[in-house]
């Protein structure tokens, strides 16, 4: 038999469900006092590095839209759970080398990274090649860290352009990681004015210590994984 006849650790499961109505209530009250819809804001539950059993107690809340920032690791257990599950969504979160892009576009049902030409241009190959079409976000460097992934603010058009119009990809939004040692709300609505002038609806920002900021400031998607799932155990 599969691993589907596991039983969940009732202790576990009920913290899970707790974490995932507590955060759901947050998203709900901060959407309110932004005057926004809640059911437009999604949840990206990350599950990055967290125990499979945690990940088996939040598919048994029925939430069904994951993240996790690595190919490999995600490759390594959710074809597996998506079977079990059919309606997953996988969006991959993490930086995306051109030597992954075919696993990644058989796995993920979003993009959440693309960055580059280089990038893009692979992408559009694999996707001509394999007729699977992941959405794509595009993922800006808000802070412009020399040392983090997305195109810079001022590269954002040309990038877009090549993606949208010459590559025709599925391009929906945009994503941004705002410096950790600055007020967010300055990249969150920054982000937000530049996916509305490139009239763009998803717009993928704010984690477990932001999230509520990211909402008042026009988030469609908040990535959310120490708030629902408890600490990360370290990379080995
Ligand atoms: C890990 C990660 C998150 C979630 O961070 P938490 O602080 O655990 O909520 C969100 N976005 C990206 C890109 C991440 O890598």
């Amino acid at each position: 038999m599969a691993d589907d006849g596991k039983t969940l650790d009732p202790a576990l499961a009920a913290r899970i469900a707790d974490n995932f109505a507590a955060v759901r209530r947050r998203i709900a009250e901060a959407a309110a006092e932004a005057g926004r819809d809640p059911s437009a804001i999604g949840l990206v539950a990350v599950s990055k590095l967290q125990p499979p059993e945690r990940i088996e107690a939040a598919l048994a809340t029925g939430h069904r839209l994951f993240g996790e920032n690595r190919v490999q690791e995600a490759t390594g257990r959710w074809p597996a759970l998506k079977q079990r599950y059919p309606d997953v969504a996988l969006h991959l979160i993490g930086p995306l080398q051109t030597n992954k892009v075919k696993e990644a576009v058989a796995l993920f049902d979003a993009i959440e990274t693309v960055d580059r030409p280089r990038l893009a241009r692979h992408l559009a190959a694999e996707m001509a090649r394999s007729g699977r079409r992941p959405d794509c976000l595009i993922q800006v460097n808000t802070g412009e860290e020399p040392q983090k992934a997305g195109v810079a603010p001022d590269g954002l058009g040309d990038l877009l352009a090549l993606c949208r119009d010459a590559l025709g990809l599925p391009v929906r939004g945009l994503m941004c990681i705002p410096p950790q040692d600055e007020n967010p709300a300055l990249h969150f609505a920054l982000l937000a004015e530049l996916a509305a002038r490139s009239g763009l609806e998803v717009v993928s920002m704010g984690m477990s210590g932001d999230f509520e900021t990211a909402i008042r400031h026009g988030a469609t998607l908040v990535r959310v994984g120490t708030a629902l799932f408890g600490e990360r155990p370290p990379r080995p």
